[in-house]
């Protein structure tokens, strides 16, 4: 019943900009759209996540991570189809080993929201999408490799599989000896936290693997009383929970949206992790913060919290053995 419902939830999260604009009051004051950007990567959104923009606002700080904008199609020399160089690491389709000890599975390329700085998307989800029968060959290459003792599911959001899949999967991966923790990267009890549901429950802290969730909120107000909800249950079934954002112009880029983001994570029980520096991915230069705004912002917020409010202020750089510290 509860997997019927998030599941009908998740099938009409695509919608038509027009459409979304009117539902927010900005059918008059519209911006300009994207045309290009929005045919390959289409707007998503759960109507959760919509029901949180402030209505008749047109600089939303939710609705700027959503919404195709015309200086998505213009040319930006230095940002490329994939950033991180992410193609090339796949040791098996849909299997990235670039850090020691981790190993990070594209478990689906199905996310609940599309997010427009995400730097996975163009990702060929579907040459690269290990799906069910193509995970055995990422599961002998774990069990193959005894430094791995980390599996982390992403995607894509890995929350979007279904609960029986997802059930057979963490099974299969609690048979391999050296893994010992479970971890998941999701936007989706941020976005569509009615699908924090008990089968989750059950294949998340069910086997040997001792799980840790990493969830993405880059904003106050996506945090609501309906991803409180969903944020206690994991919190009752001892699962620890992370937060990553990343640095957005428009979004996040000072310290009062970032010390009450971080206010807000803590009372809901989720302890900032990283805050990324934006993956120079075509279409998303509109959301560019350079790097010394962005370490006096962390000077600021550093300033303002407790050390274990503060987020770690990081950059991906491809070929190195792990995230960049700044
Ligand atoms: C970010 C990332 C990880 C996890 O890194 P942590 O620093 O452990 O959070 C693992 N694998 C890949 C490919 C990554 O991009
Ligand atoms: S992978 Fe994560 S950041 Fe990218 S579009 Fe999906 S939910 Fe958003």
């Amino acid at each position: 019943m509860q997997q019927a419902n998030w599941q009908a939830e998740l099938r009409k999260t695509k919608i038509d900009p027009a459409t979304l604009l009117e539902d927010i009051g900005l059918a008059q004051n519209a911006p300009v759209l994207a045309n290009q950007a929005a045919i390959s990567f289409p707007l998503r959104v759960t109507d959760g996540f919509k029901n949180r923009i402030i209505s008749g606002e047109v600089s939303d700080p939710l609705l700027r991570q959503i919404l195709p904008l015309a200086d998505e199609d213009l040319d930006q020399p230095d940002f490329s189809y994939d950033p991180l160089a992410e193609y090339a690491k796949q040791p098996v389709p849909g299997l990235l080993h670039k850090y020691y000890g981790r190993a990070l599975l594209v478990v689906t390329g199905a996310c609940a929201i599309h997010c427009r700085y995400c730097f996975r998307r163009h990702f060929p989800y579907a040459e690269s999408n290990p799906a069910s029968q193509q995970w055995q060959t990422a599961l002998d290459y774990l069990a193959r490799d005894q430094t791995i003792s980390e599996i982390i599911l992403s995607g894509g959001d890995p929350l979007t599989a279904s609960d029986e899949r997802l059930t057979g999967l963490v099974k299969s991966l609690a048979e391999i000896p050296h893994i010992k923790r479970l971890r998941i990267h999701t936007r989706i009890p941020v976005v569509l936290p009615g699908r924090i549901v008990d089968p989750l429950l059950d294949w998340l802290t069910g086997t040997r693997l001792k799980p840790v969730m990493v969830v993405h909120a880059n904003h106050a107000n996506e945090l609501d009383h309906s991803v409180a909800v969903a944020m206690e249950k994991l919190k009752s079934a001892h699962v620890p929970l992370l937060n990553q954002s990343v640095l957005l112009r428009g979004v996040n880029d000072s310290v009062t949206a970032l010390a009450k983001l971080s206010e807000r994570l803590f009372e809901y029980g989720i302890l900032p992790y990283y805050l990324h520096m934006l993956d120079p991915v075509k279409g998303a230069a509109h959301f560019a913060v350079d790097e010394s705004q962005a370490r006096a912002i962390m000077q600021g917020l550093s300033e303002l919290l407790p050390g274990y409010l503060v987020p770690k202020l990081v950059r991906e750089i491809p070929g190195k053995p792990g995230k960049t510290l700044l």
